[in-house]
């Protein structure tokens, strides 16, 4: 889309014809339907229907740092099973990137919520929400209830601290406390300035990173 097209942005049955046209082999979407995804649907809808809080984003009670209002069901975070330093939580990958000649990137990817409506669409694709690059600002990709990251163009929002001053360090930090302190949300965010200072925050139960610098690689799970 970037380099062979005048548009940025493209959805549906029109992007699938456009990455086809551009040799993209497309599959049937019914190869992305895992059994075990089934099987965590009807453990929310069971939840949903037993009148159970969605504790995805926000970890399960006694996690330190749960908080008991958030403004949405989250989806797709640390069932109360797999709440351990490890995976299999839910499948968002963000990536911000910094090039030799100051070109900042940002990419995210997603399956969205679990149990949502058919027809929602979540902040991952929103330019400004949960995926921004700006050579002059900074680059941001955030996880997390895209309800609130939506109200609150939070992309963007972070971007916009960095170009007026303020570390991707801290703004990073800033960004998930405004997201909790506005909407009670539950998120995480990468954020890298064009100096190549960085900032990782969430305040969901964990949140898996990896870090890539001329000095080697680096991993965790945590902040
Ligand atoms: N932000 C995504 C959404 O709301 C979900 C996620 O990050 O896992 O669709």
């Amino acid at each position: 889309v970037l380099e062979k097209s005048q548009h940025v942005y493209f959805v549906g049955p029109g992007a699938e014809q456009f990455a086809a046209s551009h040799g993209m082999m497309l599959i049937d979407n019914s190869e992305l339907v895992l059994d075990r995804e089934r099987e965590r649907l009807m453990r929310a809808q069971a939840r949903h229907s037993a009148g159970l809080a969605d504790e995805t984003f926000s970890g399960p009670e006694g996690v330190p740092g749960h908080i008991l209002h958030d403004d949405k069901s989250p989806e797709t975070a640390f069932p109360a099973e797999l709440d351990s330093p490890g995976f299999g939580s839910h499948d968002t990958v963000g990536a911000v990137a910094l090039d030799g000649r100051g070109n900042l990137a940002a990419a995210t990817s997603t399956g969205g919520t679990l149990n949502k409506t058919p027809g929602r669409v979540g902040d991952s694709s929103l330019i400004g929400c949960g995926c921004y690059a700006d050579n002059l600002a900074a680059a941001v990709s955030l996880t997390g209830w895209g309800e609130p990251i939506m109200k609150l163009v939070l992309g963007k929002w972070a971007t916009d601290r960095v170009a007026g001053g303020t570390v991707p360090e801290i703004a990073a930090r800033e960004a998930i406390s405004y997201l909790y302190n506005r909407l009670g949300g539950h998120g995480g965010i990468i954020l890298l300035g064009p100096d190549g200072r960085f900032g990782l925050a969430h305040n969901t139960p964990a949140m898996a990173w990896g870090l890539a610098t001329p000095g080697g690689l680096q991993t965790g799970l945590s902040v």
